[in-house]
């Protein structure tokens, strides 16, 4: 019978995020596939998890992948895990799940620490709705083409940055934004140096240019803002004639579409009676 794969998110920082049940699929696999294999040695010491390891990382992917498939289509289970984090999230994960789904290969993933999802939630911005961009392009052209698309972009936009590159990032961010809009600096999330810095783009570039960058971050950007579109006076006199023929009084109709579409009380009264 075919092995799983499974997907196993470790730590982002702090050793006491790995669940229970992460432990014991890493326990059970018959082997683990591992990112860097040193970094995952020490997570596997922490847990006392004697495990064969073998590397799959985004340099060896293409010999690496088929190798473990053929080894799930043998029968054997494996867990893939990252340096930190949820495989296959801006990792070579994702090629590995692509490759045994079309193999069809069980493929479980078992919830745990994201970064993207951690600043999310702690970044004090809107939730409801959000777009993971993962890391820009390094490329000018492609990371310009790239912001420019995201311009009309209304929904919570995640970015991934190394600290070498957050200075550069800020400016295209402000050049791409405008310096009023809000941003979630989280830096070292879930670490002893943990820190969420609420700014906006001018100001956050700003204290870059006097303060070095250091550690991991995740950037959240506000999205833009709405573009309610003007109703005309004859199209709020619809939508009020409509829920007076639903049965309501003509006065409330006023009252609630004025309220929804900012047309005049006495305009909409008047060009209903
Ligand atoms: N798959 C991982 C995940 O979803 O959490 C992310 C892997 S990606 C190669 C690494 C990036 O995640 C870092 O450059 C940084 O942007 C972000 N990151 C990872 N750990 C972090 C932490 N503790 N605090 C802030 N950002 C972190």
């Amino acid at each position: 019978m075919t092995g799983t794969l499974y997907l196993v998110p470790t730590p982002i920082g702090n050793l006491g995020d790995i669940s229970r049940r992460c432990a014991e699929t890493l326990a059970a696999a018959d082997f683990i596939a591992a990112e860097d294999t040193r970094v995952s040695l020490k997570l596997l010491n922490h847990l006392e998890i004697k495990k064969p390891l073998v590397s799959y990382h985004e340099h060896n992917k293409k010999e690496s992948g088929p190798r473990i498939l053929e080894r799930l289509l043998a029968g054997e289970s494996c867990a893939l895990v990252t340096d930190a984090g949820c495989p296959a999230i801006s990792d070579p994960g994702e090629d590995l799940v692509r490759l045994c789904a079309g193999a069809g290969v069980p493929v479980c993933a078992l919830p745990g620490p994201c970064a993207a999802i951690t600043a999310l939630s702690v970044s004090a911005l809107a939730t409801g709705r959000f777009a993971f961009e993962g890391f820009l392009p390094p490329q000018k052209k492609e990371r310009k083409a790239r912001l420019e698309r995201l311009k009309a972009e209304e929904r919570t936009m995640i970015f991934y940055e190394a600290p070498h590159h957050l200075r550069g990032t800020l400016e295209d961010l402000l050049a791409a934004f405008g310096p009023e809009r809000p941003v979630s600096l989280c830096r070292e999330l879930t670490k002893l140096h943990e820190e969420v810095l609420r700014l906006t783009l001018g100001r956050a570039a700003e204290y870059y240019a006097a303060n070095e960058p250091r550690g991991e971050y995740v950037l959240v950007l506000a999205g833009a803002e709405q573009q309610t579109e003007a109703v005309s006076l004859e199209q709020a006199a619809e939508l009020a004639r409509a829920l007076i023929a639903d049965g309501m009084r003509t006065k409330d109709a006023v009252k609630q579409i004025a309220q929804e579409t900012g047309v005049s009380k006495n305009a909409l009264y008047a060009a209903l009676v």
